[in-house]
This record gives C-alpha cells, structure tokens and sequence, in this order.
C-alpha cells in the first residue's frame, strides 16, 4: 500500500483526507492519506521518518510550506520562484518539491468561466497564497498584474518573486500600497480580474468586524471586473457580495482547494482526481 500524509500545523480539521482517500478508493488505488501534525522544528525528523518508511508522497501546509524547500532534491520552477512547496513526490528516495495552489487558483478561475491567463489583473496580498496566484498567473501568459501590498517589508518580499519570476515570464508586474490615493480604483478600473488573497474577509479572525474589505466603494468595481476571493470561510465573504451588488460574476476559494488537491494527486498517481464525485461528496455547497 502506498502512504500518504498531509504535514502542518494546526491539520485536524483538513478536508484533504476526505478528498484523497474517496479518490484512491474510487479509482482502486491501494493506498491511504493521513494526517501527521508536525511543526518548523519537526520537520526535517518528520521528514527523515517519512523516507525511512517509504512514503509516496505528502502535502504540507502551514507553518512548514517554506522549510520544505531545502529539505528537496529538486523544486518545480513555481516552487522555486515562490520559495514554497505544498506537495512532495518521493521517487526511490529523491524527493521533488512542488507548489499546486496556482495551478489550482487557475482551474478554479476557469471553471468559474473566468479567463487565467488574462488581459490585467489586480492581487491583493503578498502572502504564500498571493505569490502562487501571481507565478501561475505570470507563468500562463497574464499581460500585465498589479499587486497591492500592506506593509514594507511585504513589498520587499513580492517583488523579489515578480524579479525571479521576470526570468521566465514577460508579464508586466507592479506594486502598490493601498495607501497611495487612488491607486486601487484606476488599477481596478483597467482590469479584468480582481483577486483577493488576503486574510481580509476570513471569519474567526479576532479583529474581524464582519463587513471587512479592502475594496473602500462600490464605484471601484463599476467596470465590473470578474472577482475571484481565494477564502472559502465563508463562502460569501464581504467582498463577494458587493462584487455581486456591482453585478460582477464572482467566486470563492472552495474551488481552488479542490483543485490544487487534485494537482497533488495527479503528480503523485499520474491519475486525475475524479473532481465532480469530490466535488459532490465533500463539498455538496459549493
Ligand atoms: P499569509 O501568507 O499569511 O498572507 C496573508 C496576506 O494578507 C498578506 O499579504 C498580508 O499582508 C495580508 N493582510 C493581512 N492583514 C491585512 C490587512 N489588515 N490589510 C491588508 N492586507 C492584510 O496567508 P495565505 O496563506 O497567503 O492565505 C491568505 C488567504 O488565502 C487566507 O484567507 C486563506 O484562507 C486563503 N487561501 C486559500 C486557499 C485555497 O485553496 N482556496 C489556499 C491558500 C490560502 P502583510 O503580511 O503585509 O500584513
């Protein structure tokens, strides 16, 4: 039997042991996914312990996405761009890093009848799941992505990704705070696509007000770009629902947590993830 495990930190509520082992039994894989809490300081025994026993492969999530990185043999380009691994492939002992989230970012995108790569798109954010969505969006050809920053040192960090990305990819990137007057509503306004990939919006945070959103007016959306939220607690966060007052066509990051499972599966079994029973099974609201 084949192993596999999910790596991370807080993990028990992860939707992805449901989603893999419902797709290993329905495809008659013989193997299992598991759950294996372990922190940074855990990690490379996690790891050790991992290899010794002949796992496939795993995933990891947060904290451990970027410590994987220097634990691999080899990274994929988007890997090594964004300095992030979220899924591992053992093959006889060498083990391969990649990152799926954008590539799940973009089927989601898509199967929301939204065009990735496309003409301009606005980011917002800067974090582990903001520079998936700019590589994957860069890598597939966008032609011009603008991304808004919070803090600094932020900025720093995203446009160190839009430098080493700039050696693959032609895609125009700038940067910008929210702070500079009206930069968000002219970058908007030539946009196709709007994505959020902040944390702004996500129920439990403490600070959270329940109306939170980085969008100050509805006017900023009057070109009715498409509007992707990568959260998907709630399903309809703030910004989703005055995207739906502006009359764009929206969605939610539900999606994308399936699909970039379904990349990890994919590189692990060479099979596709039957996503439609997936999508059925555990995930009937989406
Ligand atoms: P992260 O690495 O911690 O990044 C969080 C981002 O939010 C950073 O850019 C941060 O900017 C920004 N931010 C935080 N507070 C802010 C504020 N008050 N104003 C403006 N920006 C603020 O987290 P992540 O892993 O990228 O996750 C981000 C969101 O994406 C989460 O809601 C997560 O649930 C979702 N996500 C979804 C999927 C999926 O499959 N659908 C996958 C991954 C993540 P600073 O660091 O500068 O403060």
């Amino acid at each position: 039997m084949q192993n596999y495990y999910l790596l991370g930190s807080p993990i028990r509520h992860s939707l992805s042991p449901a989603m893999m082992n419902l797709s290993f039994s329905e495809l008659g894989i013989d193997a299992e996914y598991g759950l294996m809490e372990t922190d940074i300081d855990l990690l490379p025994s996690a790891v050790q312990k991992l290899k010794e026993n002949g796992a496939s492969g795993w995933n990891l999530t947060m904290p451990v996405k970027s410590a994987m990185c220097s634990l691999c043999d080899e990274l994929s380009p988007s890997a090594l761009i964004g300095q992030v691994v979220n899924t591992v492939v053992n093959r006889h002992g060498k083990l391969f890093g990649y990152t799926t989230d954008g590539a799940g970012f973009r089927r989601a995108a898509c199967d929301a009848g939204f065009s990735v790569p496309c003409r301009k798109m606005v980011l917002l954010g800067t974090g582990g799941a903001a520079s998936s969505i700019l590589i994957e969006s860069a890598l597939s050809g966008s032609g011009e992505i603008s991304v808004f920053c919070n803090r600094p040192s932020s900025r720093t960090k995203i446009e160190a990704v839009a430098k080493r990305l700039s050696d693959y990819s032609k895609t125009k990137i700038k940067t910008f705070f929210y702070s500079e007057p009206h930069a968000l509503e002219n970058e908007i306004r030539e946009s196709s696509l709007l994505v959020n990939a902040t944390n702004i919006g996500m129920a439990g945070r403490p600070e959270d007000s329940g109306t939170d959103c980085l969008i100050p007016d509805i006017r900023c959306l009057s070109a009715q770009p498409d509007v992707f939220d990568a959260i998907y607690n709630p399903r309809k966060t703030p910004l989703l629902n005055l995207a739906e007052k502006a009359g764009c066509r929206t969605a939610n990051g539900l999606m994308m947590l399936l699909f970039q499972g379904a990349e990890a599966f994919r590189l692990w079994t060479g099979e596709e993830m039957p996503t439609p029973l997936v999508r059925k099974k555990i995930f009937p609201d989406s």
